[in-house]
């Protein structure tokens, strides 16, 4: 009997978090994500109120920070995937991180940030290589969605920064404490070139 693994973009977290009568919250929360600015949020932000455009951001929650190896993996499935540091991630402790995903990139956004589906984690698929993967060889994105990051912006409420890529196994890493985690390429993940990523959270 085959285990039923519900993967990121099938999510049903998102309707529970976005439900239809929070319309005009979750728009406000578009404005801030897309980087319009909270200046523009009384006026731009009700005039381009429209649900067809509020429904073509595509979000989705139970993103979490491991605690051991410092990367943010996706917890909504069974299997809370294999960690660098030993067994598998732990998100005590974590706040509930949102993404978004299979929905165009605006300016200081950058999509092809993949999950994946041995390790949980979020890894940068833009390079050739994809990285070291903790659950053996690389990482591996099959029905991941596309997601998107915000980039080098100012924080708002709401949101923490500090999140960089790993330029060794590619994820998407924490980088705010004495210890950057445990890599499965070997050693501590190495932030070098990263840009400082901004994550949403509930
Ligand atoms: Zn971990
Ligand atoms: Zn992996
Ligand atoms: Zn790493």
């Amino acid at each position: 009997m085959s285990q039923r693994i519900r993967h990121p973009n099938f999510s049903v977290n998102q309707d529970s978090v976005f439900s239809h009568n929070k319309t005009r919250r979750d728009f406000l929360r578009y404005i801030k994500i897309g980087g319009l600015g909270v200046a523009g949020v009384t006026t731009t932000g009700l005039s381009l109120l429209q649900p067809t455009l509020a429904q073509s951001v595509k979000r989705q929650d139970e993103w979490r920070w491991c605690n051991k190896c410092q990367v943010l993996a996706f917890a909504g499935n069974a299997s809370l995937g294999s960690c660098p540091a030993g067994g598998v991630h732990n998100h005590k402790d974590s706040g509930n991180y949102i993404l978004i995903y299979d929905t165009p990139p605006r300016p200081k956004q950058q999509d092809n940030w993949r999950w994946c589906n041995k390790c949980q984690a979020l890894a940068y698929a833009g390079f050739a290589s994809l990285g070291a993967c903790p659950a053996g060889g690389v990482h591996n994105h099959n029905d991941s969605g596309n997601y998107t990051l915000i980039y080098d912006r100012p924080t708002l409420p709401g949101q923490q920064d500090n999140w960089r890529w790993c330029n060794k196994c590619q994820v998407l890493a924490f980088a705010g404490f004495a210890s950057f985690g445990a890599c499965p390429a070997g050693g501590v993940h190495n932030h070098n070139s990263s840009g400082n990523y901004t994550l949403e959270y509930l």
